[in-house]
């Protein structure tokens, strides 16, 4: 079991498996797009495998993928089979836009991946497309029904909250009547867009990010019981743990009487939950970073490409030892959210 300088343990690995998307969202991507990584820069999947083959000897059990768009990466159905066949691995997830599911879910399935995050923030196709750049509501709908066509579960739906979008969170509370979908609500998130900058949220406005967007999760879930009530459907109520769709972080779940799905908010600035963090995270260019707020990376690359097994251990057991205790509130990091993978 693996344990950081803090006595945290540690079992979660998200691997970004590509810089590349096939989308452009507001707030994770400058609209100019981003100068893809080389070729030569991106780990191979092989890479990632030696990689995730020592993780889990290390005690890592649970892999995330991520991007960019993970769908996007060739390759990808059989990396998740030869991942999930590592022994010691409990259970392969994806975070997706969703956009590709109706062509990939079936195959995930087939690989051992159940576990689907899939993002999407509006149930409006106008703001959809402007708030993706150009992305089409209806592709990632067709990707929900593929999910659950496909058997996979939990289906999650991921919703950043951002103020100056227009989002109706009252159609996403109508999903979870309909099926057992769980959408949780996103505190967005200060990452991208600083060289270097160490200041508080409310103070320092970092490009693509302003404190006046932060929508506490508070707020969106007084919001949620408003249209349950105006709604007629009773009270929103806490979902006891034992009850919650599994997870692997810190989401708190509510729902309305009989609703088969859930509401759940994740509320990394408001009341982070650094001292229950369990995860690493490793970037699409072999960088593993400890702190989804901290740009201490560790290059795991260029020690795949040259050393053994022992060296890339070294990596992991360095990331753990200078995980840092919390993120405190800091404000923007070199890398974009699309390049650590969220
Ligand atoms: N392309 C995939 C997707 O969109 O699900 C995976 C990568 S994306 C970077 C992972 C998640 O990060 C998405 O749910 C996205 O909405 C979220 N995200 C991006 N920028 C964010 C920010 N500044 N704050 C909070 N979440 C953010
Ligand atoms: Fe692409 Fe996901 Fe970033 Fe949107 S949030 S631009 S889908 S990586």
């Amino acid at each position: 079991m693996a344990t950081d300088g803090f006595g945290r343990r540690i079992d979660y690995l998200r691997i970004s498996v590509t810089d590349r998307c096939n989308l452009r969202c507001v707030y994770c991507m400058p609209s100019e797009g981003v100068e893809w990584k080389q070729h030569d820069e991106i780990l191979s999947l092989e890479e990632i495998e030696r990689f995730a083959a020592v993780a889990v000897e290390e005690g890592i059990s649970k892999i995330r993928l991520t991007g960019g768009e993970p769908l996007v990466r060739k390759g990808i159905i059989e990396h998740v089979r030869r991942l999930r066949a590592l022994t010691g691995i409990e259970a392969i997830a994806i975070t997706t836009n969703g956009t590709l599911l109706p062509r990939y879910a079936a195959d995930l399935v087939d690989a051992g991946l159940t576990r689907v995050n899939i993002s999407l923030d509006t149930l409006d196709p106008d703001e959809y497309a402007r708030i993706t750049r150009g992305g089409r509501l209806e592709d990632v709908l067709a990707g929900i029904d593929a999910a659950f066509e496909a058997g996979m579960d939990p289906v999650k739906i991921n919703v950043v909250v951002v103020r100056s979008l227009s989002q109706d969170l009252g159609g996403f509370l109508r999903m979870t009547l309909e099926r057992p979908v769980h959408v949780r609500f996103i505190e967005y998130m200060p990452v991208g867009g600083a060289e270097e900058s160490d200041s508080a949220c409310e103070s320092a406005p970092v490009e693509g990010w302003t404190a006046a967007d932060h929508v506490p999760s508070e707020e969106v879930l007084a919001l949620l019981a408003e249209e349950a009530r105006g709604a007629g459907l009773g009270e929103l109520r806490p979902v006891l743990r034992e009850a919650a769709p599994g997870g692997w972080g810190p989401a708190r779940y509510y729902r309305v009487d009989d609703a088969p799905g859930t509401l759940g908010i994740i509320t990394p600035l408001s009341h982070h939950f650094c001292g229950e963090c369990n995860r690493l995270r490793l970037t699409a260019d072999g960088k593993l970073r400890a702190c989804l707020f901290s740009d201490e990376e560790i290059d795991v690359r260029s020690v795949l490409r040259s050393g053994g097994p022992e060296d890339v251990r070294r990596t992991i057991r360095d990331a753990l030892e200078s995980k840092p205790e919390g993120h405190n509130q800091r404000v923007g990091t070199v890398r974009r959210m699309s390049q650590i993978g969220g």
